[in-house]
């Protein structure tokens, strides 16, 4: 039986413009609600892989709340340990893309029901269970989930688990507090999955290769760094394997990194090489942007293995 993996985080739905332009200050069509929250995207892709995982989070008890539950139930995700808080109201985004591809949001998520976290005896429950931890930075930057995440971390480590820590942080989000909660989470991950620039909010390296060195003589013993449509890159104590992206036309690039964070830790903690859990996650990555809705894309194992047919 493989090792069950637990994330917590942020659950919201995503409410997509159809079409471009700048912002929401005029009446307008839409798309959604899509069920969304990137450690919830992740996850969802680990349990249609068909590994045993379960999300630590909150929902509101409304609609938007059950949408979200519905889909990672029939997705084969524990959700156990997500509170439906009464009275309270799912977190939200809306999103409209601009022509030249950027993005303005109005978001609903610090002060919704995924703002914040309280113990039960489902969530202790999870914390000795699970085996392996994945945690996105924005659970840390939370004031109401960092205390949760930090736990969670204890828990795991202490039941002789392993860590995955991918940032999804923007330089412009740091603060010295979460710099330190950062430097914690990161001497305790076994595998980091930064994506571009991120790699540098944690070194003084000014160069990929300093940067990656860097990382490994602290003690991270594998990274992966997701390069958008140039692949990724696998790196580990004189080890490094490189895919390219497939070429595929993208929709909506939202839910790829973490559809390909959910892919390649389900195939490295079922015992897959360094390879073929790249191999796997770059196609994840691939068809997840080939969907519109941010965890649309997320592929059962015959999906991805049947992608690169149907893509050419
Ligand atoms: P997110 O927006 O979900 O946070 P990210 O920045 O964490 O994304 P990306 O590097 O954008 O992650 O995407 C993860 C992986 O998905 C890439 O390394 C690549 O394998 C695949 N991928 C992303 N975009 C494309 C694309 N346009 N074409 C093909 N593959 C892609
Ligand atoms: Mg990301």
């Amino acid at each position: 039986m493989s090792q069950k993996v637990l994330t917590i985080g942020e659950i919201l739905v995503e409410i997509v413009a159809t079409t471009k332009g700048n912002g929401f200050l005029e009446i307008q069509p839409f798309i959604g609600p899509f069920p969304s929250g990137a450690p919830a995207i992740f996850i969802d892709q680990v349990g249609k892989l068909g590994t045993p995982c379960a999300m630590i989070s909150r929902v509101g008890d409304d609609d938007f709340g059950r949408l979200n539950l519905n889909r990672l139930a029939a997705d084969h995700v524990d959700i156990s340990g997500i509170v439906m808080a009464k009275g309270e109201t799912t977190g939200s985004a809306f999103i409209r893309y601009r022509e030249d591809g950027s993005r303005k949001f109005v978001f609903n998520i610090a002060n919704s029901a995924c703002g914040k976290l309280e113990e039960n005896s489902e969530i202790e429950q999870l914390l000795q269970q699970c085996r392996h931890l994945h945690l996105m930075g924005t659970a840390l930057s939370s004031p109401g989930l960092n205390k949760m995440a930090l736990k969670a971390i204890q828990a795991i480590k202490s039941h002789g688990g392993t860590v995955s820590f991918d940032p999804n942080l923007r330089a412009e989000m740091m603060t010295p507090t979460l710099h330190a909660d950062l430097d914690a989470v990161l001497a305790q991950t076994d595998l980091f999955l930064p994506s571009g620039d991120e790699l540098f909010l944690f070194t003084r390296a000014k160069d990929e290769h300093t940067a990656i060195n860097e990382l490994l003589n602290r003690g991270i013993r594998e990274i992966v760094l997701k390069r958008g449509h140039q692949g990724a890159s696998y790196f580990a104590e004189g080890k490094r394997f490189d895919v390219a992206a497939h070429s595929v036309t993208e929709l909506d690039p939202t839910g790829a990194g973490d559809s390909f964070g959910g892919a390649f830790v389900s195939f490295w903690l079922n015992g897959s090489s360094p390879q073929e859990a790249l191999y796997y996650a770059n196609i994840a990555g691939a068809r997840a942007v080939t969907f519109l809705g941010p965890m649309e894309g997320t592929s059962t194992r015959v999906e991805l293995e049947q992608f690169l047919n149907v893509a050419k």
